[in-house]
């Protein structure tokens, strides 16, 4: 599986925690944070992993 530690834009509402998602691929590095930052899971992540 590509699931990875999660990471998260502050500019986006949803974290990202596989790495084949598109949307969390393509954070700017600027925007770029690890953890969750409280948020929820990114719907492609959830469709990803699940
Ligand atoms: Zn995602």
């Amino acid at each position: 599986m590509a699931k990875k530690t999660p990471w998260h834009s502050i500019k986006s509402n949803v974290y990202h925690d596989d790495t084949d998602c598109n949307t969390g691929n393509n954070i700017e590095r600027e925007n770029l944070r690890s953890g969750t930052g409280g948020k929820p899971k990114c719907a492609e992540c959830k469709s990803l992993n699940g």
